[in-house]
């Protein structure tokens, strides 16, 4: 099992770079790094590197790291108009160009949120169903998969394991998958009966983290209530996620840290990192 690094963990650390996190990860002996697009917009606007600074850094044959996945786009279903739909699509087009110059094969998509129309299950599951597969056929041809990374909110669309699994099997594509995050799993009391009893090709991404045990569904229970795994006060029996990934035939090969804890953004980069890296491995070797 290898190591990953979202940049969730850091983003708003004091000075926070995507080209330094490449440095950094490299360092501390990460494997693969999520890079967060509200990350790269923002720098980029700001000047500090380009698209093809990050291009070349991965093309330099002396670094290790590799992209597992753009993280994110968001909001991609249940848009009302034409408009709003070619503007997903339109977004996807210049993702798709970003990932082929970072050499990325997967593309993280979110569920959209506070929704005016009063939708059923089966209304989002067949838009979901119906947007995804006009994706995947931007994206297969680039070897690029879509991950739906279900968010444990109760404002969002898709917000349990066993409401993502659904689509993703309808879509029946091996290009689109789960994002498997247990901060969200937990949000929304997600079923491991359902997880137990899933096909393990279909969990794309594994994100790694603790929580606070917050009432579920409450206003409260944010990113803001993660923890490093097995930090006092985290409340996720993380045998059970390890073990269920392993017996279904998880392929995705990676363990990727990502919290978006308040406390954590008060630490530099590097100690961000560092911590990540070292928790992640020792989460590893304890777990898979
Ligand atoms: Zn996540």
């Amino acid at each position: 099992m290898k190591i990953g690094f979202n940049e969730g963990c850091n983003r708003f650390c004091k000075d926070h770079s995507v080209l330094e996190d490449l440095n950094l990860c490299e360092k501390y002996g990460v494997d693969y790094i999520d890079i967060q697009s509200e990350c790269l917009d923002r720098e980029i606007a700001a000047g500090k590197y380009t698209i093809d600074d990050l291009a070349a850094w991965f093309a330099d044959p002396a670094h290790k790291l590799r992209m597992l996945s753009y993280n994110a786009l968001i909001f991609f279903n249940m848009k009302e108009t034409q408009e709003e739909k070619d503007a997903v699509m339109a977004e996807l087009d210049k993702i798709i160009e970003i990932c082929d110059k970072l050499n990325c094969k997967m593309i993280v998509v979110v569920p959209s949120m506070d929704i005016k129309r009063k939708a059923t299950l089966d209304e989002i599951r067949e838009d979901a169903v119906a947007v995804l597969r006009e994706m995947v056929k931007k994206t297969e041809p680039h070897g690029i998969k879509l991950s739906i990374e279900f968010i444990g909110a109760p404002t969002m669309t898709i917000n349990r394991f066993e409401d993502a699994y659904r689509i993703v099997q309808e879509v029946g594509s091996p290009y689109v998958g789960i994002t498997l995050d247990q901060y969200h799993f937990h949000g929304m009391a997600s079923s491991f009966e359902a997880l137990e009893k899933a096909d393990g090709k279909k969990i794309f991404v594994w994100h790694l983290n603790g929580t606070e045990n917050m009432p579920c569904g409450a206003a409260y229970n944010t990113d803001e209530v993660r923890l490093w795994p097995e930090e006092p006060g985290d409340c996720l029996d993380h045998k059970r996620f390890a073990d269920a990934l392993k017996n279904i035939g998880f392929e995705g090969d990676v363990c990727t840290m990502e919290v978006f804890r308040p406390a954590y953004y008060e630490l530099t980069n590097e100690e961000n990192i560092k911590t990540a890296a070292e928790r992640t491995r020792a989460h590893v070797e304890k777990y898979w």
